[in-house]
């Protein structure tokens, strides 16, 4: 659980593509906020900063406080999920949910323990000796959620999520997701070129346009002036 703040930030590609401009941001603890952009406008390349995947060419980005430009991406403790699952292909979905827990080198009994809550969190009880190619889209992306979730990280990046699954799961998906969200109280930024996903999901959403905030507030006041 943290607060997350970007200042200032730049990232300037090494092609001179200019993906990201002065971006300032700041998010409190537990707060779920939405980007909405169209494509191309940076907003993979600022959840790839946050993950520490990028370097900002200039600025800022803070996680509790502490400067983490030069912390490494697993240690920085944050949950990614992609547009397109990037699951283990050759792995049960107990086994992928387990990884970053592994890798972690946390005690078995305690990898049981934590997959099955999560298993039972993300409504897969009874499904962990699975592999990805034998579930539905939202079965696989909910996999990618409880796999970003179990070392308990302290903000979750989710970038476009649900682009893959089909519009009336993606509808029951969106809903779960902010439920599921609220109850764990986790710090989210969830991207999406989407703007009704936007204004189903969020508390806050920060509309971006050639790698510049254009507006930010709630979905009722965004609606009711928009910029
Ligand atoms: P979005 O997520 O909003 O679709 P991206 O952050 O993916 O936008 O991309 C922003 C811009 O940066 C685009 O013009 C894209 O082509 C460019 N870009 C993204 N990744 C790279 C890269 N690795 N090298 C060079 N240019 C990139």
């Amino acid at each position: 659980m943290a607060s997350l703040s970007l200042r200032g930030i730049y990232k300037r590609y090494p092609g001179g593509v200019v993906a990201v401009s002065d971006f300032t941001m700041n998010i409190k603890d537990k707060e779920f906020i939405i980007l909405v952009g169209p494509s191309g406008c940076g907003k993979s390349t600022t959840l790839r900063m946050i993950a520490g995947l990028e370097t900002p060419s200039f600025g800022d980005i803070y996680i509790d406080g502490k400067r983490v430009n030069d912390v490494p991406a697993n240690q920085r403790e944050i949950g990614f999920v992609f547009q397109n699952y990037a699951l283990f292909r050759h792995m049960t979905v107990y086994d992928n949910i387990a990884f970053g827990l592994k890798l972690k080198k946390v005690p078995k009994d305690e990898i049981k323990k934590r997959v099955t809550e999560l298993l039972d969190i993300t409504g897969l009880a009874g499904l962990e000796k699975r592999y990805p190619n034998q579930l539905s889209g939202g079965q696989r992306q909910r996999v990618a959620f409880a796999r970003a979730l179990a070392p308990n990280p302290s903000v979750l990046l989710l970038d476009e999520p649900f682009a893959a699954i089909d519009a009336k799961v993606r509808t029951e998906l969106r809903t779960w997701l902010r439920s599921m969200v609220t109850r764990l109280g986790i710090t989210s930024i969830f991207v999406t070129h989407d703007q009704d996903e936007a204004v189903e999901v969020a508390d806050e959403i920060i509309i971006t346009n050639h790698g510049k905030i254009e507006q930010m507030g709630s979905p009722i006041e965004i609606y009711k002036s928009p910029a």
